[in-house]
């Protein structure tokens, strides 16, 4: 037969000037979409521009597949139950460099990309910090040229809408694929089976050996969809890759034909349950059985493609570490230890000790979080009716740890007790924890404080087994999204005055400093943030219908609401303020504006009522004359990434106010940091490298460090004395308590002012006072706009190390080895 070379057929490259690529919009809109320009919907324009940057796109990725293979190239896996992306098509368009040639080859055809831009849905498949570093990671590991595969779920119903309801959350489902998804690629032959409960059986293998095999009673299909992720210039383009469940039997036809209609679809709703909706907790195990069903779906899936894929390149496994490296995002998919070892076993035919020294050399696992609720761990009757092999291979590894810890003799029993794979008390439970770290080759922390705290708190006894295995990878942003796309102002401005080096090289961004004294880009740099604080004030308007003053200075806290995060001590100083400023009007107030933006998991009570008492407060305050012009509170609702985009380039001032110790790392203060915002800040997360980086000068750090906050919970903290010593803030809290913010509901507040008295766990009291002081500091620095300029635009021209790219070639170098 006479093939013709894939050479032969490829097309000459394609240009992306404009006329051409208006061609192609209008070819896509017709024979993809089948619409006439004429009646063309602006979603219909949308798909149409997206499938035109996708099939750019798809010629690059082909080439990074082929690269990576010609050139016996590593490849990275990041299995993440998170992928927190946001829009794609700014994205895209801006990493192939498009995006002008589409503005101006769609203003030909009459449309406005600004308008259709608006119109793609968030991919919200993540809820907050960890799921957008996850979808950071993917765009830099394209960026510098790592071969890497994201691994997911696509869940159908991302994180949850939020609307206000009298000033209390409420949840609405969210849809992003109503409109069908033209970024992805439905692959259907990529497709595995994945098993649930059932029974182990033993089969007699000869010479002693036995094999075991896993009879599962229920299974379901997992199948494929491929997003291309682009790179910036485009060179690498790296895959997402979600899976969606379905049944083996999409109908049960017997019981259809006997009348049992809902009975017929039991096995199908019970499939596609897996992929349905994304758990919407931060930073707290959700417990269910099918938060542990999701994570071992996705987790298998990923497993059984990344050993397909090796054994078409490979003759067994034993060359698995060095062609592959697996990154656990969290204990999400630490499942994926003991089904590993149990592929290489029951199907592959290896003994365990070859499983096992395979599976530590492959995975590496990413710690996020400290707080001992939040670690993940599951009742041994649950694990065991689920993944009733996976739990012997569980009891087989712990086996191999307790003895290599007895061994060493340098632990005592409590220090056995607490390496364990098994929590002994009460009931028992397997820490996935444990199970991710003894699995791995590599742990690392978020930021230089939480990797030295994992030293001494978590995995204190682990680390002193296997001490050479913690290390520190502080986290990064995007500089492309969350600089070159969400602040074009800015970009320009920063081109004009350095050129495009720090385009390649963000860290090139310290070109910046020799302006920072330079009054006439001071005055561009304040135009710029202006410009941003107008287009913030117009969406508030629009939305909330408050009309909020660009001269005041934005003072801004977005993020998940939780307690350790701290919006109530923001807000409680707002209280304080307002009084101060309704008792002195004969003073000097510098006016400002608090906005607050995030949401709190459905069943977190007292973050539910944190977002209800802002919202109280803002209705009080910004219906007050007294301090019309001086002071305004907003709570802008439904955070997520393309919200972030418009406020983070408009703030002038940075919350990073969690509770010493509590914040593994942060990102949001990085993007703050980046487009230009004083941080106010406690020592916590990466909060402790930016003042390292940007100058204890240029940032305001107030409050207790980690090691104090450890110290005073140690001893007596008593936080009823504070509040009672301190007259602004018992003023406050009174002001809750006696209803001034929910007249005729004095009660309403309660669960919160009655926990600061009693215990207080974070902290706010002990904070409260150098927080407020901070505060007034930072007014008497607005109050000197040059110097206020100096230290912003020195915070922009040294956040280039927070890069993800400088995060990625650190995880690339010493972790993955790629
Ligand atoms: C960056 C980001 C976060 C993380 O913010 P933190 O302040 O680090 O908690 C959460 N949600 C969205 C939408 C983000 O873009």
């Amino acid at each position: 037969m006479n093939i013709p070379s894939s050479e032969t057929l490829t097309p000459a490259p394609r240009t992306s000037d404009p006329e051409q690529l208006a061609t192609e919009i209008l070819e896509r809109l017709k024979y993809r979409i089948g619409k006439d320009p004429k009646v063309a919907k602006p979603h219909d324009w949308l798909t149409a521009a997206i499938l035109v940057a996708r099939d750019r796109v798809t010629d690059n990725w082909m080439d990074s597949t082929k690269r990576t293979y010609a050139e016996g190239r590593k490849r990275v896996y990041y299995l993440s139950l998170e992928f927190l992306i946001g829009r794609l098509m700014r994205d895209t368009m801006t990493n192939i460099g498009i995006m002008d040639s589409m503005r101006i080859a769609l203003a030909s055809l009459g449309v406005d990309i600004d308008v259709i831009a608006e119109l793609e849905p968030d991919a919200a498949l993540g809820n907050g910090g960890l799921g957008r570093l996850a979808a950071c990671f993917m765009e830099s590991m394209a960026t510098v040229d790592v071969p890497a595969y994201g691994y997911g779920i696509r869940y159908v119903h991302g994180l949850f809408r939020q609307q206000m309801s009298d000033g209390w959350q409420v949840e609405l489902p969210e849809n992003w694929l109503a409109h069908g998804n033209p970024w992805e690629f439905e692959r259907r032959e990529s497709s595995y089976e994945i098993g649930f409960g059932g029974s182990v059986d033993t089969v007699d293998v000869g010479d002693e050996a036995i094999r075991y095999v896993w009879k599962p009673a229920e299974r379901v299909i997992a199948t494929a969809y491929d997003t291309p992720v682009a790179g910036w210039r485009g060179q690498r383009v790296n895959t997402l890759r979600l899976w969606t469940a379905a049944p083996i039997d999409p109908i049960l036809l017997d019981a259809f034909n006997a009348g049992d209609h809902i009975g017929a679809l039991r096995e199908s709703n019970k499939a596609e349950s897996l992929a349905r909706v994304l758990y919407p907790a931060d930073a707290t195990p959700a417990g269910q059985e099918l938060r542990l069903r999701q994570e071992f779906f996705f987790s298998s899936a990923s497993l059984q493609d990344i050993l397909r894929r090796h054994l078409q390149q490979f003759p067994d496994f034993t060359s698995l570490p060095d062609a592959v490296a697996i990154q656990l995002n969290d204990t999400h998919p630490a499942v994926a230890v003991a089904e590993l070892i149990r592929l290489l076993m029951d199907v592959h035919g290896l003994d365990i000790e070859q499983a096992w020294s395979i599976a530590r050399a492959t995975f590496s696992y990413t710690n996020h979080t400290l707080l001992p609720e939040a670690l993940e761990s599951w009742p041994v009757p649950l694990f065991e009716r689920l993944l009733p092999r996976h739990m012997q291979i569980v009891y087989a590894i712990n086996a191999m740890i307790l003895m290599e810890a007895r061994r060493q003799k340098t632990h005592t029993d409590q220090q056995i007790r607490s390496i364990s794979l098994i929590d002994e008390g009460g009931e028992r439970r397997v820490r996935m924890g444990n199970l991710a770290f003894v699995g791995s080759h590599s742990i690392n922390g978020v930021s230089a404080l939480h990797t030295e705290l994992m030293k001494e708190t978590v995995f204190a006894d682990l680390h002193r087994l296997y001490p050479d295995r913690i290390n520190n990878k502080t986290n990064g942003i995007t500089p492309r999204r969350w600089l070159m796309q969400c602040n074009p102002g800015l970009l320009s401005l920063i081109r004009e005055a350095i050129g495009d080096k720090f385009m390649d090289d963000t860290e090139a961004l310290k070109d910046l400093e020799t302006f920072a004294t330079d009054s006439s880009f001071q005055e561009k740099f304040a135009a710029v943030k202006r410009q941003n604080k107008v287009r913030l004030a117009k969406l508030v308007r629009e939305r909330m219908g408050v009309r909020i003053d660009p001269s005041s200075m934005f003072d801004i806290q977005t993020k998940r609401i939780h307690e350790y995060k701290r919006q109530l001590l923001n807000i409680i100083e707002a209280i304080s303020l307002y009084d101060q400023m309704r008792s002195r009007p004969e003073l000097d107030w510098v006016p400002r504006v608090k906005v607050f933006s995030g949401k709190a998991a459905p069943s977190y009570h007292n973050a539910k009522l944190i977002i209800k008492l802002a919202n109280d407060v803002a209705r009080v305050i910004n219906n007050d004359p007294a301090v019309r012009g001086l002071l305004k509170v907003v709570f802008v609702p439904n955070y997520n990434v393309s919200l972030a985009e418009v406020i983070i380039p408009a703030a002038d001032l940075s919350e990073q106010i969690s509770t010493a110790g509590m914040e593994a790392s942060g990102t949001g203060n990085m993007k703050f940091g980046l487009n230009g915002a004083l941080t106010i800040g406690t020592l916590d997360g990466a909060n402790v490298e930016m003042r390292d980086h940007v100058g204890a000068d240029n940032i305001m750090i107030f409050g207790m460090t980690a090691e104090e906050v450890a110290k005073v919970r140690a001893d007596t903290y008593n936080p009823r004395a504070i509040i009672e010593g301190s007259k602004e803030l018992q003023q406050a809290l009174s002001a809750i308590a006696s209803g001034v913010f929910s007249p005729g509901d004095t009660g309403r507040f309660a669960d919160l002012v009655d926990g600061l008295y009693s215990h207080d766990w974070f902290m706010v009291a002990a904070d409260f006072d150098a927080y407020a002081k901070a505060q007034r500091e930072v007014d008497a620095l607005w109050t000197d706009q040059p110097a206020w300029y100096n230290k912003t635009i020195l915070n922009t021209a040294r956040m280039g190390w927070f890069s993800s790219d400088r995060t990625i070639r650190q995880y690339a170098r010493e972790i993955w080895r790629a």
